[in-house]
């Protein structure tokens, strides 16, 4: 039975869900003022993983993802101007066209890193109605205030009712000696407060009448109002980075209680951080590669190109909970991992059945699923993988044998386990962009030595070439460069 860590309780828990044969998950998604680097591709793939395996497990998910599109102010805003509104102006694009532009490109990367796309993704801009509906309701229940057009949280208050601090295990004196002189602070009543709803400067392009001033959403409110609307007002699973535990996802449960009178969720989940040669990752470090400079092996830390399906591997080589440390030698390890298992995974379709097994198998299978139901234990399954490819390797070789049966049970676990719950696309699909390229080189090649031949009047060579292809279909025009050619 699955057992999932409660960032809440500190503890492994059984997971049960709410309804019977239903599980309502709600993740953080990116915020899309930039491209996505390392730092959006773990969150992606350890629910990516938590999504598969529920549903391997027969569960019916619904999984909402959310867009942020209304730039939050951050910790280290220069001048706490939305970021995307910022990015619009700059540049002289309607900020949905910023938006637009970053969600597709965010949609591609999850795309090659084999991420399933959610069940409902939705964006902040979208439920600005439902977000005002949201701060209403705290207003209403008397922990927050207006001042001068905006609408803030009354920590001290909500906090006198209900246990402020709880999921990071923070206390309010912590919260005051952390929290850093931001924007607004003069019109709180204390540090800690944060802000609901936001009233707009006259400069700033994005914002939407309320009940209190025309502005716009606070850093916390999207994620409230939108769970709760798609999952209901309890859910069963909330997910995202460890660096969203405080202050995001503490706002979200101080925003739940203050409205509903009780939390939203039942499981909060956290995947730790990717670090880089020991840091943290960030512009001041020079060290934020995003997926697309990975993919094409363009920046100054990495040494070569790396494939998505060697990113997606070296994140799950490591528990979700566990600090990874990126580097270029890391990622080399990774790529000949993956190699070994995709060489393991492909010689097992090849092989053949014998009328017995020398090789052990083990049961492979159930010692995936414990891995699995161990708080998605991802490092234990390749692991037992990587044991089995030593048998498939065997056989192989024709140092031993299979049996029927279980070369079938071996495939299945392969399939079900590498392939549709770890997501490693390790039939080839993944390599069809670089095996086109290397397929028109191979075509190049064949041709130029054909050309070869015929300048040295090697007119056997060089027909034996044209017909052999033109036997598979290619059509080849001899041109005075040299040739042309298509399928
Ligand atoms: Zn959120």
């Amino acid at each position: 039975m699955l057992q999932i860590y409660n960032t809440l309780s500190r503890q492994k828990e059984y997971f049960r869900p709410l309804h019977e044969g239903h599980v309502g998950m709600y993740v953080c998604g990116p915020t899309v003022y930039g491209d996505a680097h390392l730092g959006h591709a773990r969150p992606a793939i350890t629910f990516d993983l938590l999504y598969r395996y529920l549903m391997h497990l027969g569960y019916k998910v619904r999984y909402v993802r959310n867009i942020t599109d209304v730039g939050h102010l951050e910790h280290d805003a220069d001048e706490g101007e939305d970021k995307i509104a910022k990015k619009a102006r700059l540049e002289q694009l309607e900020p949905m066209e910023v938006v637009q532009y970053f969600t597709n490109r965010y949609h591609r990367d999850m795309e090659l890193l084999n991420v399933l796309p959610p069940s409902i993704e939705p964006h902040a801009s979208g439920h600005i109605i439902e977000q005002i509906a949201f701060v209403q309701k705290i207003m209403d229940k008397g922990y927050a205030y207006v001042s001068n057009g905006s609408v803030y949280m009354d920590v001290e208050k909500y906090a006198k009712d209900y246990p402020y601090g709880k999921l990071s295990g923070r206390n309010l004196e912590d919260i005051v000696t952390e929290t850093r002189e931001l924007d607004g602070q003069q019109e709180k009543k204390h540090s800690f407060d944060f802000a609901l709803w936001k009233k707009a400067a006259p400069e700033h392009i994005m914002h939407w009448p309320s009940p209190w001033s025309e502005g716009f959403p606070g850093w916390h409110m999207e994620c409230s109002a939108m769970g709760t609307k798609y999952l209901g007002e309890e859910f069963d699973i909330h997910g995202g980075g460890m660096d969203l535990m405080f202050p995001h996802h503490e706002a979200e449960i101080a925003q739940s209680c203050a409205a509903l009178g009780h939390d939203s969720v039942r499981y909060w989940m956290h995947n730790n951080m990717i670090t880089i040669a020991g840091k943290k990752m960030g512009k001041s470090y020079n060290n934020f590669i995003t997926l697309e400079q990975f993919f094409a092996g363009k920046h100054e830390l990495l040494e070569q190109p790396f494939s998505p399906m060697t990113i997606r591997f070296f994140i799950l080589q490591a528990h979700y909970r566990s600090t990874v440390d990126f580097s270029n030698d890391a990622l080399v390890a990774a790529e000949k991992g993956l190699g070994r298992l995709t060489e393991a995974y492909q010689r097992l379709m090849k092989i053949k059945a014998s009328a017995s097994s020398s090789v052990e198998i083990g049961n492979l299978r159930e010692r995936c699923q414990e891995a699995m139901d161990d708080d998605l234990n991802s490092p234990i399954v390749i692991s037992h993988l990587f044991d089995s490819a030593r048998a498939i390797n065997t056989v192989f070789d024709g140092k031993g044998t299979i049996s029927e049966t279980d070369l079938e049970e071996l495939r299945a676990v392969w399939k079900t386990y590498a392939m549709d719950i770890l997501g490693l696309q390790l039939d080839g699909a993944q390599d069809a962009g670089a095996g086109m390229e290397a397929y028109k080189g191979a075509v190049d090649l064949l041709l130029n030595m054909r050309l070869e031949a015929k300048r040295n009047k090697d007119w056997g060579t060089s027909d034996k070439i044209r017909n052999a292809l033109t036997e598979l279909g290619f059509t080849i025009k001899d041109t005075k460069d040299g040739f042309e050619w298509s399928l």
